[in-house]
């Protein structure tokens, strides 16, 4: 069954498909992210955040359930059933950081982990330390909560990770082994067998495409195809929970938990890459539409129930109840670079313009500025009275009983690079931007193409060809939705935007063309039908979505008495805030009254931050929408 790792096709890259693609991935160390926000963040991921996230592996008792099932701990299990999960993901992000850096600083932490899971695998493969310590009886048993196979799906991606990243197979012996045991068990011909947490199915994919072993291919398309036929007993949630409760190919909505929704669409988007079966991709085309048209907060955040942690009903976003998990922004970002990738109906800019979203807000907003603090659930506003709960605290925490989101920054934030530009044929494309240099492909010539901009921050983008280029290549550059009449210019002229959202120009050795983004702070409102935000409005600028919070504010100035005054115009401040002009809303009588105008005071000006920046003070209230005022 073990083909050897097909080292020749092994590229450093997260989601590498061999199946032809019309975008193809550039590997990590080619795309180099050297200047701004998102090379200052994943410096801070690599110096603070992954160092944090080793420290806790220890602190929670992560790796004591390993050493315990050793007898070199005494400790009793800590954490939740996949808390080995936890220890993955560190894994893969140490493996993009590598790629990234080439750094060596974790090589004996690597040593002394990979060789602890290998010791603490059965020679069966199996290896799942809560199953091993504390439930064997379990082994394979109630799949629908166990979440085997999940933490399985989060070693595959690891060990895949350290192949690509620093050609280290150590921990793909370890992860072709469990993966060589579920085909064993579950693949054609064996048991009927699901996880109530997708995640196995991308994994799978993706060490299809490392190693060339088509029966993992092969197992992950049967899970999908076992998917949605009631295999996992439901139980009190329902069988929408854990998107049992359809087949994969009817279900044109995302419904249930938010996280395992996506997680599992990256994984039928993989399918499809490789396979073709377009039933799968249509299905996708529809899940995305309702994902992101419907049910997406502004942030690029998704949930909006607390209960479940799942997505709620179409136009169903309230800010304060706001779940929006931090892993569900992760997992989305991976589904919509999968589509991406899949040429999906959506189209490639939007998909590219997502992920921005995504990365400028959500996410950036999950991590504190020291890169050790972190939030689970990230709600769009804070109440005065704001009350903690366990996943949904008043502020950043260093770690969670359940502690799947920072590993999964971490891995996310080391990986950004590859979601910068692909290539076609005979084009590269510049999906995000950023200050950052970028090696060409082989066929597209042995040239960098650098952009020098400060971005978002400031909307001149320089790109600059260098180096030897093949004739007739062509750059493909976004210019995001909110400033479609921006140009490209080059010596030959202005190239506007073509109808799929990116403009074209000769990539050229010596050529030079600057972007001009039309930054002006804009304000946003949401569907009619979104009740919870009617009235309101939001306030961005560029890629960026604005909040006030309280810290701010001078008494008795109060953020939810606050009206913003459009269309006053509204000035960039210092730091990347806004200066906005708001009216104070007199308070009414008791908590109902006559349907009367609602009565507005004083004008003040009011400073906005960015929404990926609140927090860092005092907790204290926030919030992104606000009501607008009359003129
Ligand atoms: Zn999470």
């Amino acid at each position: 069954m073990s083909a050897p790792a097909r080292t020749s096709a092994v590229r450093a890259v997260p989601a590498s498909p061999i199946a032809g693609t019309r975008h193809r991935p550039l590997p990590i160390p080619s795309v180099r992210l050297v200047g701004g926000p998102l090379a200052a963040w994943q410096q801070r991921n690599g110096e603070a955040t992954i160092p944090h996230c080793i420290e806790q592996l220890d602190v929670s008792g992560v790796l004591d359930n390993f050493r315990r099932l050793l007898g070199e701990s005494d400790a009793e299990f800590r954490g939740l059933v996949f808390a080995d999960s936890d220890l993955y993901k560190v894994i893969e992000a140490v493996a993009w950081e590598i790629a990234r850096t080439r750094t060596r600083a974790f090589d004996s932490w690597l040593d002394d982990v990979i060789a602890l899971v290998a010791r603490v695998q059965e020679p069966s493969g199996y290896v799942d330390t809560w199953i091993q310590g504390v439930a064997p009886e379990k082994k394979f048993a109630a799949l629908e909560w166990t979440h085997e196979m999940y933490v399985a799906g989060h070693l595959i991606q690891a060990a895949v990770a350290l192949v690509r990243a620093a050609g280290r197979t150590d921990l793909l012996d370890v992860a072709r082994r469990l993966a060589d045991l579920l085909v064993e068990r579950f693949g054609p011909g064996g048991e009927d067998g699901i996880c109530g947490h997708p995640e196995i199915e991308t994994a799978l994919v993706e060490l299809y495409r490392l190693t060339g072993e088509r029966t993992y291919l092969d197992l992950a398309s049967r899970m999908i195809d076992l998917r949605g036929h009631g295999l996992l007993p439901a139980g009190s949630l329902g069988a929408h929970y854990f998107q049992d409760h359809r087949p994969v190919r009817e279900s044109t909505a995302a419904v249930g938990h938010a996280v395992r929704q996506l997680y599992l669409n990256a994984g039928v988007t993989d399918v499809f890459v490789e396979t073709g079966d377009d039933s799968l991709l249509r299905a996708m085309d529809a899940q995305w539409n309702s994902a992101h048209d419907r049910k997406m907060y502004l942030s690029g955040a998704f949930g909006s129930r607390h209960r479940d942690e799942a997505f709620g009903d179409d136009y169903e976003l309230p800010s304060e109840r706001a779940y929006a998990e931090t892993c569900a922004t992760v997992a989305d970002l991976l589904w919509t670079w999968r589509m991406l990738l899949a040429d999906g109906g959506a189209g490639t800019a939007r998909y590219a313009e997502t992920i921005e979203r995504e990365v400028h807000n959500a996410l950036a907003a999950a991590v504190d500025a020291t890169g050790t603090r972190f939030f689970y659930a990230n709600p769009l506003q804070q109440r005065r009275d704001h009350h903690s709960e366990e996943n949904a605290p008043r502020e950043r925490a260093p770690w969670y009983v359940c502690a799947c989101c920072p590993p999964n920054i971490a891995r996310t934030v080391a990986q950004l690079s590859a979601y910068v530009a692909t290539v076609t044929d005979g084009a590269l494309w510049l999906h995000q931007l950023a200050d950052a240099e970028i090696d060409l492909p082989a066929e597209l010539g042995t040239g960098t193409v650098r952009t020098v901009t400060g971005y978002p921050a400031d909307g001149r983008v320089e790109i600059r060809v260098e180096g030897d280029v093949v004739p007739g290549a062509e750059l493909s550059v976004r210019i995001p939705g909110w400033s479609p009449r921006s140009t490209l210019v080059g010596p030959d002229g202005p190239r506007e935007c073509d109808g799929d959202g990116y403009a074209r120009a000769p990539l050229e050795p010596g050529a030079r063309y600057v972007l001009d983004l039309d930054l002006t702070p804009r304000l946003t409102t949401a569907h009619h039908r979104v009740d919870a935000l009617r009235g309101a409005v939001a306030v961005e600028r560029g890629p960026v979505v604005y909040c006030v919070e309280q810290a701010d504010l001078d008494a008795p100035l109060d953020v939810d008495d606050l009206a913003v005054l459009p269309p006053a115009p509204i000035t960039v401040g210092e730091r990347d805030t806004l200066v906005l002009r708001c009216r104070v809303i007199n308070a009414a009588d008791g908590l109902y009254g006559p349907d009367t105008a609602t009565e507005f005071g004083d004008e003040h000006t009011v400073t906005a931050i960015p929404f990926s920046t609140w927090g860092n003070r005092a907790p204290g209230p926030m919030r992104v929408w606000l009501p607008r005022a009359p003129r």
